[in-house]
């Protein structure tokens, strides 16, 4: 994907670099072709010539042997005649042409020399040594002979001069193909372009090939973890606007309590672990699945889904099984390492790469929570208490009321009767339909729980009471789970929001359902502490609904106990709950923490509660919630 442009520039090259040694042999070729076609059409002329001539002998002088040929061009007359006649072959390439025979002592002679320069005289001895002028003799057939010297190819060409059947002399011409020179002279620039382009070629294609070495060895270096030899961050990076989410399932991995290997044996064994820990999830996974560093101790895996389901989580399963059952030996100790895993198995339905790593974050957080050494999988299907295709209705419904800002709230009074006062006001989320009706909570909350729209919508309904609080100095209460505690983005955006604004966080109560699995005490301790650090309120919703766990609820140190609406709405007429309620009062008294009831909705119940030592109410007999905050002159209008 990365350096297709280096690859695509080398392959063009090749194919132009294929392409031209092709062309350059071709011309090669043709060149020799061109040459041999010259040298064959002047032979061709030459023995024509020569053909003729050796007739014209014949005819006109009844020569039948040696001897009459020897004597024949003896004399002068003869001689002059012929040497005329051969003499007009003589031009810029045929440069001799002469008549030899040879004598009774198998020496070659002179019979006539037509040569301008160099010219032999009848009867002078001709040294050759060359093999072709006896080869005439014998096969009878005409020889050519091909001497190269500096610049040139010269060419002899002898020609039998037959008489019954016997040899009794040879034509020799010499000549050299001028044209020859012509055409590579004319050609010699374009050879050179050719060779030039070559070496052109050649030089860009080892720079090309340099630079594609060059990539590979940084890119390893550049996507590659040193201590862990996985991908790391940076290749998360490079892939992540090209990967096909629909092809994976993504797990984040993160070692359980390894600060405290690190405390322990030193960071140098954390290192030793690490490495290790990080060959066992590479021998676990296939080759289509990728492996990054994503922080620390903690890793984010692609799982392919080129496999089925269960084997996808078989992968995450056995990696988690091989890591707690291994035994790292560092420096004579045995350590011991356990490892969460979270996954998402569609991060497809999810917006981006991001929002779908940080679901499995949070299924991590969701192991750590409950006891560490786990795999948790998050399914947006299965999240829904309702079917798939409902779940993803309701779903939509409320993403799409993001996105048209169609989330809203409505603010309930929280009175105080012993003041006469409003006390605070309780924030509860709305959403407005498209055609204008305010849709309560129980009809979306609960199909969209545990989902990421939920974390969207908790977070909408936080910035929107922080932006209509912050500049008034009234108090008000925000419904949020505990899971939306622990959530990383939530967690965030409420530091931040109370950081920036002291006076508006002591002026926020979080209320916190107590019928919320809580399940690690330890961290829903932690961020309350944080909660109160930050200061702001916290406040037990809904307490007496389920199960109470009292001693739980003392050691989370809350602000304020809000008494289920189930305890309060029959208080009236069911002494059994007046009797819990009152117990329920004297407790909090006990532990320091104010009480809330809520579910107000008559005045025999007001009354009724009038009678225990409750320090708040609310309920529709006080206040409906309204949009706007109501005053206290609004109160106690609504029922009669
Ligand atoms: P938890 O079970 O909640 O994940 O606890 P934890 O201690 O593993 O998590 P935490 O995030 O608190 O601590 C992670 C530790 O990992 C802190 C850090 O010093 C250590 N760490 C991060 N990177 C490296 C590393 O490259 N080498 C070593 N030796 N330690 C590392
Ligand atoms: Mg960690
Ligand atoms: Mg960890």
């Amino acid at each position: 994907m990365v350096k297709r442009r280096e690859l695509t520039i080398f392959f063009l090259l090749f194919i132009l670099g294929l392409f031209l040694a092709y062309t350059y042999s071709d011309i090669l070729r043709a060149k020799e072709n061109i040459f041999d076609r010259i040298e064959k059409h002047k032979i061709e002329q030459i023995s024509f010539v020569l053909k003729n001539l050796q007739e014209d002998i014949y005819k006109n002088n009844q020569i039948a042997t040696k001897n009459d040929l020897v004597s024949f061009f003896e004399e002068k007359k003869n001689r002059e005649k012929y040497e005329h006649i051969l003499s007009m072959m003589l031009s810029s390439d045929v440069k001799y042409s002469y008549v030899l025979y040879k004598d009774d002592e198998n020496k070659f002679r002179f019979l006539l020399d037509a040569s301008k320069t160099d010219k032999a005289n009848f009867n002078q001895k001709f040294d050759i040594d060359l093999k072709e002028y006896n080869l005439a003799y014998a096969t009878k057939e005409p020889q050519t002979v091909k001497q190269k010297n500096v610049e040139n190819i010269y060419i002899t060409y002898i020609y039998p001069i037959i008489s019954n059947g016997a040899v009794i002399g040879l034509f020799n011409i010499d000549f050299t193909t001028e044209i020859k020179s012509i055409i590579l002279e004319s050609i010699k620039p374009l050879e050179a372009f050719f060779t030039i382009l070559t070496i052109f070629i050649f030089i860009f294609m080892g720079i090309t090939l340099v630079q594609i070495f060059h990539y590979f060895i940084t890119k390893k270096k550049i996507f590659t973890d040193p201590l862990t030899n996985t991908f790391n961050r940076n290749y998360l990076e490079e892939i992540g606007h090209v990967i096909d989410l629909k092809n994976y399932s993504i797990a984040m991995l993160d070692l359980d309590k390894f600060k405290v290997i690190n405390d322990t044996y030193g960071h140098k064994a954390g290192d030793y672990v690490l490495s290790h820990v990080s060959t066992i999830f590479k021998k676990s996974i296939r080759d289509s699945d990728i492996l990054i560093r994503y922080g620390g101790e903690e890793f984010l895996l692609l799982i392919n889904n080129r496999d089925s389901e269960k084997l996808k989580m078989t992968i995450c399963e056995r990696i988690r099984a091989n890591v707690a059952k291994e035994n790292f030996s560092y420096d004579g100790d045995d350590i011991k390492v356990t490892l969460s895993i979270g996954i998402h198995k569609h991060p497809s339905l999810e917006k981006n790469l991001q929002e779908a790593i940080k679901i499995a974050d949070k299924m991590l957080y969701e192991a750590k929570r409950s006891g560490r050494n786990r795999v948790v999988v998050y399914d947006e299907k299965l999240n829904s208490h309702s079917s798939s295709s409902s779940s993803s209705k309701y779903l939509s419904f409320v993403k799409e009321a993001l996105a048209e800002d169609r989330v809203t709230c409505h603010y309930q009074p929280i009175y105080s009767h012993h003041t006469g006062e409003i006390f605070k006001y309780e924030a509860l989320v709305r959403i407005i339909s498209k055609d204008g009706k305010v849709i309560m909570p129980m009809s979306f909350m609960p199909q969209i729980k545990l989902t990421n729209v939920h974390y969207k919508l908790t977070q909408r309904v936080l910035s929107t009471v922080f932006d209509k609080f912050k500049d008034n100095q009234k108090l008000v209460s925000i419904n949020i789970n505990f899971s939306d505690l622990i959530h990383p983005d939530i967690e965030d955006s409420i530091v931040k929001a109370l950081k920036s604004n002291h006076n508006l966080a002591s002026r926020v109560t979080f209320e916190i359902l107590e019928s919320d699995e809580i399940e690690n005490i330890e961290l829903f301790k932690q961020k309350i502490h944080l909660l109160h650090s930050l200061k702001a309120k916290v406040s037990i919703d809904d307490f007496g609904s389920g199960y109470s766990n009292f001693k739980s609820v003392i050691d989370i140190e809350a602000n304020f106990l809000k008494i289920d609406g189930s305890l309060i709405k029959n208080i009236d007429i069911n002494s059994k709950d007046f009797k819990v309620v009152k117990s329920i009062v004297h407790f909090a008294a006990q532990s320091n923490m104010q009480t809330i009831a809520e579910f107000v909705h008559s005045k025999e119940v007001y009354e009724k509660l009038l009678l225990l030592d409750i320090d708040y109410m609310q309920g529709y007999y006080i206040s409906k919630p309204e949009p706007h905050l109501v005053l206290k002159e609004e109160l106690f209008k609504t029922v009669s």
